[in-house]
């Protein structure tokens, strides 16, 4: 089935409240939506939520935007796939290689749309073509933003009351507040709560951040996310840790979940869709740490529905993915399963919510990425 149209738009969702991490400049919710068409009247959808302030490890992944994205599909990438097979999902990631280095959120939304619209061909949901379900559901970590230490409490006992049984707390600002805040979480939350810190780099080179590590683990902490910068730094911290290190911005692709294996730089990785330009190439990063033993989970920029089912249908498929996944809950407005978790923005692109449950996302069955796309809330949240 040849591909016929690619087409690349802005679209922002309206965010529940102000969310930052680390770096993080703008507030939640600018996005890429990428719609494809094929012969035979078949579409899919694909997302990107590119950031500017956002990358790897000195500087050495660039920024994306909402701008260059669109540029780069449907300037580059777009014209040169139309015609081609939309079911050859990787032919099609190398011939975008080919094309253009790097700009993986561009890529990444190609990619998430091709899967959906090969489902969608095949009439199954994307978690049977990448070889079926490993589980039944996703568990969700909530992610509690940059925020005052007791709005963050807040945040952190409501999500709890919804069920979620993981918090990904951001920090890496102050050293001191994170650990207050880490031991006033345990205290509220007991010991039946994953409780871990993104530091976003943030606690400086290997030893002081394995200092900084060591008094988090003491508050109560059950993991830490890249709490430093590089795998030199990164691997001097993981051999002290007591608990499990998370490499989130040192690894974007299967090269370098390589290197941190390697290097022994992490106990763990963080998986975006994005950071690897799609289905394929976090399929790649997943198997690595697999064959390592290293749990991972699903993270990202809290992706709008379409990102997000894509997340979910990865997850569904990849065994390695045993960490909750920091994503979105999705839902239209008014239909929201949560108080708290997983709720991100007040309305979304899909036309039901999300199933949810005991903390976690269900299943998606519905052929493709498995929702259904509300085309004229996306033409209604369009802002290009
Ligand atoms: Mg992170």
């Amino acid at each position: 089935m040849k591909i016929t149209k690619i087409e690349a738009f802005a679209f922002r969702l309206p965010p529940r409240r102000d969310f930052r991490w680390a770096g993080l400049i703008a507030n939640l919710g600018g996005f890429v939506a990428v719609r494809v068409e094929t012969e035979g009247g078949f579409v899919g959808f694909g997302e990107a939520t590119p950031l500017p302030d956002w990358g790897g490890d000195w500087e050495r992944r660039c920024g994306e935007t909402q701008v260059t994205v669109c540029h780069i599909v449907n300037a580059v990438l777009g014209p040169a796939l139309v015609g081609m097979d939309a079911t050859a999902v990787t032919a099609a990631r190398r011939a975008m290689d080919r094309l253009v280095v790097g700009n993986v959120y561009a890529k990444c939304a190609i990619d998430i749309a091709l899967h959906d619209v090969w489902g969608k061909i095949v009439g199954l949901p994307i978690y049977k073509l990448l070889g079926g379900a490993v589980r039944e559901a996703v568990p969700v970590a909530h992610m509690i933003g940059l925020m005052p230490e007791d709005e963050a409490l807040i945040e952190g006992v409501e999500a709890a009351a919804d069920g979620v049984r993981a918090l990904q707390v951001k920090g890496g600002v102050d050293a001191e507040r994170d650990i207050r805040l880490a031991a006033a979480l345990r205290r509220e939350l007991g010991d039946d709560m994953t409780l871990r810190l993104d530091a976003n780099q943030g606690y400086g080179h290997g030893k002081a951040a394995a200092q900084t590590v060591g008094r988090l683990v003491d508050a109560g902490i059950s993991m830490v996310e890249q709490p430093t910068t590089g795998l030199t730094y990164m691997a001097q911290v993981t051999a002290s840790a007591a608990v499990p290190i998370i490499a989130d911005e040192s690894c974007w692709n299967v090269n370098d979940a390589l290197d941190i294996s390697q290097a022994r730089a992490a106990d763990s990785i963080s998986i975006y869709l994005a950071k690897a330009g799609g289905f394929v190439g976090a399929a790649k990063v997943a198997c690595v740490a697999d064959a390592q033993l290293m749990a991972c989970d699903v993270n990202g920029s809290i992706e709008s529905a379409i990102g997000t089912a894509a997340n979910v249908q990865f997850a569904l498929a990849q065994p390695a993915v045993t960490l909750g996944a920091v994503i979105a809950v999705s839902a239209p407005a008014g239909t929201h399963p949560c108080q708290v978790a997983g709720r991100y923005y007040e309305d979304d692109v899909l036309a039901e919510p999300m199933a949810f449950a005991n903390g976690a996302i269900l299943a998606l069955d519905a052929p493709g990425l498995g929702i259904t796309v509300d085309e004229d809330k996306l033409m209604h949240y369009r802002c290009d």
